[in-house]
């Protein structure tokens, strides 16, 4: 099989120089490979993200010389190439897992809705959900409550990372139950990202080490669709000399301004 890969940004803010470090290694184990680079926009988050920041990373791209085969601009067999115009597809992914008996819906869900539909990258993971909605009976129409996917308790979850090697986490002890469908509608990052993975024939995810956890969700969500999972290679994240992680507020990346970034997407 050819190889697939794929960069996704979430147009929530400007991108900085941990993104395109990140995006600058997939967009170059894609072409080292002979293969294609899917350019897809994780803008699932209606509140949160923005056209301006889509034009801003397209911009940034190309200055950072990353091209694609398939996505905004080229078109393709997978169009539309926007989390935010899929959300059939979603649903119909959903409906999977619902009749799988995967999914409960969950009315205790404390995290902010509005984050359930970004990656949860370091600093943003929820505690390990107690399971206080699995049992419950829950009344109301479908679309007041959130759904979250069950976890096999005490099930290991293993994978070779093609970067860090073997990666083992435990079900319900490194990470419970989670959302798959905000209350509002909106599908959450965990299911689109599998669904569109899976639909866009990925077969390398290249993302950050801080979604390592999001991988083991995910191997489970590819397990309950019968999906065979793509290879996973995650990345180092860059850090600020006080060793915090980058996030969008550093959003220091557009290219106009800082110039020597191209070295950091190239290293
Ligand atoms: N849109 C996600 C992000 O910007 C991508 C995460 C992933 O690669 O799965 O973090």
């Amino acid at each position: 099989m050819s190889y697939r890969g794929r960069i996704a940004p979430t147009p929530s803010g400007y991108l900085h120089a941990g993104h395109i470090a990140t995006f600058g290694i997939a967009h170059r184990r894609a072409r080292e490979r002979g293969g294609q680079v899917v350019l897809r926009i994780e803008d699932l988050d209606p509140q949160r993200c923005r056209a301006e920041f889509v034009e801003a990373a397209l911009v940034d791209f190309r200055y950072f010389g990353f091209d694609w085969d398939e996505g905004p601009d080229v078109g393709g067999p997978h169009a539309p190439y926007f989390q935010s115009q899929r959300t059939e597809w979603y649903r119909e992914v959903f409906e999977r897992l619902q009749a799988g008996g995967h999914l409960f819906p969950c009315v205790c869900t404390r995290r902010d809705l509005r984050m359930l539909a970004n990656a949860p990258h370091a600093g943003e993971e929820e505690p390990v959900y107690p399971g206080t909605c699995r049992a419950r009976k829950i009344s109301g129409a479908a679309d007041e409550v959130a759904w979250r996917f069950r976890v096999p308790d005490g099930r290991e979850v293993s994978f070779v990372d093609r970067a860090l090697g073997e990666c083992r986490f435990v079900a319900g002890r490194d990470f419970g139950d989670f959302p798959v469908w905000r209350r509002d509608g909106v599908p959450a990052y965990q299911l689109a990202v599998v669904a569109d993975d899976h639909a866009m024939g990925i077969t390398e995810v290249v993302r950050g080490e801080d979604l390592l956890l999001s991988t083991a969700r995910q191997i489970l969500l590819y397990e309950a669709l019968g999906w065979e999972p793509p290879e996973f290679y995650h990345c180092p994240l860059l850090c600020d000399e006080s060793g915090a992680r980058l996030s969008k507020r550093d959003g220091a990346a557009r290219a106009s301004k800082q110039q020597g970034l191209r070295s950091v997407a190239s290293s």
